[in-house]
């Protein structure tokens, strides 16, 4: 796919109905020009999320995110910004055309195809030696013998791996693949003596598909004991990394986005299991521990993950973990404990499984809470020592929680538990630094700046953003106003945002630079306070001339550094006559 035209980018962006796709995520109601809502990127009572949908514009004022409508989508379905238009076009129906591209981003691409078609065709020669061949009838059995049906290993294309050394390198060449195309895919691997030989042998074959479908890689189950590891899995490659993957994605990212949540579980014939049983938001990491990669593929399409893993001390250390790739994210982490012995194959092969995993689910406690329970199970309460071990323990925990009324519930219990008083214990927690580097905060959206909150700004940076706002919204005037502003009045962010107007003069949301967050984010922050708020030459001029006095403030303090006196002296009567200016001004303004 080559790049999308201007022209279909733009027509996607006329037909997208920002109010329609931000819905689909939180209640709107209008209010005047805008819709506000609650805020989907952060957890919020009173609403500060708008929508101007005739810029076709979010921001929130709470958590700082903001930009257009394929920002919202990427951030929230998590798609790359190709991806985004794409599904806008595909909902508004548009048809897309693409330039031409230059011809190395053409090769890479046509290369890509070829590995992905390769990888196609052998999940499709496994699961059809699966249902086949003799040779995979112990496989059949096995897989029969763990309760899953014909129906879900099809839908999953589970296959099978013969037992032959080379049947599908000698495949793969036969249908005009290379050999390096066979290894650049993990299905082909060289021995010692240097031939080349097939990866997987003899085993039960798990394709690993992305969220569309697209197989990248396999897991493959050994069917003996001798075969060395139980389960191999694609080496890492180009495009196949594993602890990025979700098993089951592709089948269970719309139950998960309308259940608002995705369960989280360990393998891949539990995965298989809970979807047969109808808990079809299931998806598995392919290892204990969840990783930063896979919270962040979910935390674009849910805010809840519930961890079904191991009650054993791995599956506790990998909640653990879960605990610490969730920090910062607004992701709610449950975890449904499984009781010992049992994964969630097993329990939703017995009797009335189906519904017991699904209670165990209902039940699920929150993360947080899960480990502050393990550390007073822990503790015998008897013992001072140990009362202050638990209390050591448990205050980090509650600290990462921010000041919630969960929190609170814990407190208490600690308390009481520990027979102490809440106010002392309250005062260990609010001591102690969070576990997880930083108490939970609103998302950023990318990049390493995150958005930061109006009240985080400086008086200065609230007067320079009113003063760009009004120029966006009296444009006339606020040409004027670019031309005088120079990078000395303003802020960092105000001379992005400066030049971005100046650049922009006519129309500055309408191609907001989606390769670049931060500044998107606050043009669209601009807009959309332009629309709500008013704006007059006069308190244009005055914001400017506060700037002024700043910017000579700066100028004085320099000269005073630099001992130039004589300067210093010019500047200070500058300032005195602008203070007099700034007054006059006011009372005039009342
Ligand atoms: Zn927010």
């Amino acid at each position: 796919m080559a790049l999308i035209s201007a022209e279909s980018l733009e027509r996607v962006k006329q037909a997208a109905d920002i109010v329609e796709v931000v819905s689909t995520h939180t209640d709107l109601r209008r209010q005047g020009v805008r819709w506000v809502g609650l805020c989907p990127f952060h957890e919020e009572r009173t609403p500060s999320f708008s929508v101007d949908p005739q810029e076709k514009l979010y921001h929130c004022f709470g958590c700082g995110v903001g930009g257009d409508t394929i920002k919202f989508v990427e951030t929230k379905e998590g798609l790359g910004f190709a991806e985004a238009v794409e599904l806008l076009a595909d909902r508004y129906g548009v048809e897309l055309e693409h330039d031409q591209e230059d011809p190395q981003a053409e090769a890479k691409r046509q290369k890509r195809r070829r590995l992905g078609e390769l990888l196609d065709r052998t999940a499709s020669f496994y699961a059809g030696f699966l249902w086949d061949s003799d040779e995979a009838g112990r496989a059949r059995d096995y897989l029969r013998e763990r309760g899953l049906e014909e129906e879900t290993l099809r839908e999953f294309g589970v296959g099978y791996a013969p037992s032959a050394w080379d049947k599908v390198l000698m495949r793969g060449q036969r249908a005009g693949f290379s050999v390096e195309e066979l290894r650049a895919v993990g299905l082909a691997q060289r021995g010692k003596g240097g031939g080349e030989y097939d990866r997987f042998r003899s085993r039960i074959m798990f394709p690993i598909r992305d969220r569309r479908g697209r197989t990248l890689g396999f897991g493959g189950r050994a069917m003996s004991s001798d075969q060395g590891a139980k389960y191999v899995n694609t080496a890492e490659t180009d495009f196949f990394h594993k602890s990025h993957m979700l098993y089951g994605i592709d089948l269970a990212k719309q139950a998960i986005a309308k259940a608002g949540r995705a369960v989280v579980v360990e393998g891949y014939t539990d995965v298989l299991a809970l979807h047969q049983a109808g808990v079809r938001e299931a998806v598995g990491v392919m290892g204990t521990a969840i990783t930063a990669e896979q919270v962040s593929a979910l935390s674009g399409m849910v805010d809840e993950v519930v961890l079904a893993l191991d009650a054993d001390s791995a599956g506790q250390e990998a909640m653990l973990r879960a605990q610490r790739v969730a920090a910062g994210r607004q992701m709610r982490i449950r975890v449904a404990a499984m009781p010992s012995g049992e994964d969630p194959a097993e329990m939703t092969a017995g009797e009335n499984g189906a519904e017991r995993f699904r209670t165990l689910v209902e039940e699920a406690v929150d993360l947080p809470a899960f480990q502050v329970g393990l550390v007073l199970d822990r503790t015998n309460v008897t013992s001072p020592s140990e009362r202050d071990r638990a209390m050591n323990e448990v205050a980090p925990v509650l600290a990462g929680m921010g000041e919630t009324a969960s929190r609170d519930d814990l407190v208490r219990r600690v308390a009481e538990r520990l027979d102490l008083e809440p106010a002392l214990v309250m005062g260990r927690v609010t001591a102690a630094r969070p576990l997880s580097g930083r108490p939970q905060e609103p998302p950023g959206q990318g990049g390493s700046s995150a958005p930061r909150r109006a009240a985080e700004l400086t008086s200065r940076e609230r007067r320079e953003r009113a003063l760009l706002a009004m120029c966006i919204a009296l444009p006339d005037d606020g040409k004027e106003y670019l031309a005088r502003l120079t990078d000395e009045h303003l802020s960092p962010a105000g001379v992005r945002i400066a030049s971005w107007l100046r650049e922009h003069p006519e129309d500055p949301a309408s191609n907001l630079p989606h390769e670049d967050d931060e500044l998107a984010g606050l043009i669209a922050e601009l807009v959309i306070t332009a629309h709500d708020e008013p704006a007059s030459s006069e308190a244009m001029e005055h914001n400017y001339l506060l700037l002024e006095q700043r910017r000579l403030e700066a100028e004085i303090a320099a000269a005073g550094k630099a001992e130039d006196y004589e300067r210093r002296a010019a500047l200070s009567r500058e300032r005195a006559a602008l203070v007099q200016r700034i007054a006059h001004a006011e009372r005039v303004g009342g």
